[in-house]
């Protein structure tokens, strides 16, 4: 995971879009070949890739790298205009700008790139999408078991592209390691395009939030939290979205078993130990967010919306409705609730028509509505105690509905501003 030393030569020469045709620099480690290099950068698949790799480094196609050497990627940088990354690039191609975008975030959560391109603006394009697309494909020289003998990759390499025309996908879809290893990212559009998503699942580290029981077993609120959280930050992702798990858990992705064990391991972002104290725990990620706000606000995001996952509702004899808080003092967080609760009634009462929906929104002064800057939302998706509401949890289709439903309604929302 330590393998920070991309170096960016920033070198403004003049005031094209391209930093000076800049590459991005890497230091080759004792044992380091070709293939392995340009798999960690998931640029093994396009023979394009390994042919600029010996022209711009003037090497021989048989050469050995040099440990603790610096070598050019055939990643370009471009300085991204904070607008999109289309007009950056002076290419219409949405697809392209969608897959180059997914690949600079994936090079973000695998740790190889260390800020987002739109706080830095360094933005990173592949050079098979700009000078050699349709070029032909290699063999991936890693298969998922075979690991370069220097150490194992931060994520599972993926499998063998299925699809070798990468006209709307990329070649084997794109894999975030938050996201668990059968996980691929298919983007669907970029209709939340510059939208910023703070996603907190509640409770998480030594917190495992409310605990319900059921068949004997423990269903502790931060794991079905969690779930949800993870699945919703995926449906935002594939439309474009900018997303942040504020609580994170490394080694639990989406998971679609009825009981997910109860662990200790989450942590905040970006990978911060999680303290004891509800007050220090609450205060971490409120200024995890906070940063990250100040950020993205200073770079023109056009909307940011934190969201609080709990499931943890007071009532324990009643079965709950999701629901929704804002802070009394924030209409923006009013106005989101009930946009969300909206859309929520309206899916339940095309699929259980019969029920009635009786979710609320209501003011709550929260700590974490009170202390976030971006608008905030704390949904309340139900009760883990509450048997009825455990019936609808452990069903995986039920986590992932209610996730889609939340990402329609932020739709809606976006679409308003
Ligand atoms: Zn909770």
């Amino acid at each position: 995971m330590k393998r920070l030393f991309v170096l960016f030569f920033i070198t403004l020469l003049n005031a094209s879009l391209i930093w000076s045709q800049d590459y991005v620099n890497v230091v080759a480690r004792p044992g380091e070949d070709v293939q392995s290099l340009l798999a960690w950068y998931k640029l093994h698949e396009y023979q394009c890739n390994f042919d600029k790799f010996y022209e711009i480094n003037n090497l021989k196609s048989d050469t050995k790298l040099q440990h603790n050497k610096v070598y050019k990627l055939p990643i370009l940088l471009y300085r991204y205009n904070g607008k999109s990354i289309r007009t950056t690039i002076g290419d219409e191609d949405i697809n392209k700008a969608l897959r180059i975008k997914a690949y600079n975030e994936q090079m973000l959560e695998v740790g190889l790139m260390t800020t987002n391109f739109v706080l830095n603006r360094a933005l990173w394009v592949p050079i098979y999408e700009v000078e050699c697309k349709g070029g032909k494909t290699v063999n991936p020289p890693l298969a998922t078991n075979t690991n370069p003998t220097t150490s194992a990759p931060p994520i599972s390499t993926p499998p063998p592209p299925t699809n070798t025309s990468p006209a709307t996908s990329m070649p084997s879809g794109q894999q975030y390691a938050i996201f668990g290893k059968n996980q691929t990212i298919k983007m669907q559009s970029d209709k939340l395009q510059n939208a910023v998503y703070y996603i907190v699942a509640g409770h998480g580290g030594p917190d495992t939030g409310a605990i319900g029981s059921r068949s004997g077993k423990d269903l502790c609120e931060d794991e079905y939290a969690y779930d949800v959280s993870l699945r919703l930050a995926k449906n935002l992702l594939e439309n474009g979205a900018t997303v942040y798990m504020i609580t994170r858990d490394n080694n639990d992705g989406i998971r679609d078993e009825r009981y997910l064990p109860c662990d200790y391991d989450e942590v905040c972002w970006p990978n911060k130990k999680i303290p004891r104290g509800q007050k220090s725990r609450l205060t971490q990620r409120a200024s995890a967010i906070n940063d990250l706000y100040d950020k993205h606000k200073a770079r023109k995001a056009k909307v940011q919306r934190a969201l609080m996952i709990h499931i943890d509702s007071r009532s324990q004899s009643n079965q709950t409705d999701v629901f929704f808080y804002h802070h009394p003092a924030s209409p923006g967080g009013k106005v989101v609730a009930n946009q969300l609760q909206k859309t929520i009634k309206a899916q339940y009462e095309k699929h259980q028509p019969s029920r009635g929906y009786k979710g609320t929104v209501t003011a709550r002064d929260l700590h974490m509505l009170r202390e976030t800057n971006p608008t905030a939302v704390y949904i309340e998706l139900g009760n883990i105690r509450h048997e009825r509401d455990q019936r609808r949890f452990v069903v995986k289709d039920n986590r992932q509905a209610i996730a889609n439903w939340l990402m329609d309604g932020l739709v809606e929302d976006y679409l308003r501003n």
